[in-house]
């Protein structure tokens, strides 16, 4: 009798069972296995589940393994794909950027929200990293013309190839630290994912974070560094009426809210997380 289906070891089911189990140190082992061996097989993730019982060849199975060992020792999924998708983008990825959250595509969906889909509008997507902020934007808002900066040129290589390979054409990026290239009064919205985790924080000793490039992460003793930074700057570069709208840490918002206070923003917002944590402020200059 030839074995049950489900009893060889070398189907894509059971490869994916034995992977989870070994890949147990990861919040999400079954979504880990998938991804690497959806990328493995170059197929869409749906393909594993359609055919459970394929077996996969040598070659497979010695790739899957490979990117198996580099996860199980810690190295994020995205690092190894060299991808992971972003308000149903795919981007790019590498070690020179932040891994895109899905956090911040709460950011994006407030931004879309409350700036005016009917005008055409000029949006900074600040340290833009991978560029995930300023091409969902660019995507949902094919009228408006988004800018993205950074100051690590990794990143903007990284970003222009996205947005090249994804066909969006309303973005231009151009390198600076913050607003310092930006000009006085010339944008309808500033929006940014800066830094905000505190130099000490045992998180960064922690997880996927742990492969992250630090300057994309940490800023300075309280965290809080850039998100004054920003605070400080966007009223000299947003128009009257402009928007300013920040991602930043969940115990962070007391002082966020303060930030905008401090620096004369009216209509302050603050916005909860799917954990139900404050995770995004807003406020607009007065017009
Ligand atoms: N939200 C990320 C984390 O806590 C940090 C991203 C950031 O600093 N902008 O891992």
């Amino acid at each position: 009798m030839p074995a049950t289906t489900d009893r060889r070891p070398d189907t894509i089911a059971a490869t994916l069972r034995a992977a989870a189990k070994r890949l147990n140190a990861s919040d999400t082992p079954e979504l880990d296995a998938e991804v690497l061996l959806a990328h493995v097989l170059g197929k869409p993730r749906s393909h594993l589940h359609a055919w459970p019982e394929k077996t996969l060849t040598a070659e497979q199975r010695a790739g899957f393994e490979a990117l198996l060992a580099r996860r199980a020792s810690g190295h994020p999924v995205a690092h190894l794909t060299g991808r992971r998708e972003f308000w149903s983008l795919e981007l790019a990825v590498t070690a020179h950027t932040l891994i895109p959250r899905p956090d911040t595509e709460q950011l994006v969906e407030r931004a879309l929200r409350v700036l005016d889909a009917g005008r055409p509008l000029r949006v900074l997507d600040a340290g833009t990293g991978s560029g995930a902020i300023a091409l969902a934007l660019a995507r949902e808002r094919a009228h408006w013309k988004i800018l993205a900066n950074d100051r690590s040129p990794d990143c903007l290589d990284v970003a222009r190839d996205n947005a090249r390979r994804l066909r969006l054409c309303n973005v231009s990026f151009f390198a600076g630290h913050w607003c310092d290239a930006v000009a006085d009064d010339s944008l309808d919205a500033l929006v940014s994912n800066p830094p905000y985790i505190a130099e000490r924080d045992p998180h960064l000793d922690q997880g996927d974070v742990r492969f992250e490039p630090r300057t994309a992460l940490i800023s300075g003793p309280d965290g809080l560094d850039d998100l004054r930074c920003l605070t400080a700057a966007a009223p000299r570069v947003l128009r009257p009426a402009g928007i300013l709208l920040l991602e930043h840490g969940f115990d962070q918002a007391e002082a966020v809210a303060r930030l905008l206070k401090e620096q004369g923003f009216l209509d302050i917002r603050q916005h909860r997380d799917l954990a139900g944590h404050i995770r995004i402020s807003e406020g607009r200059k007065p017009g």
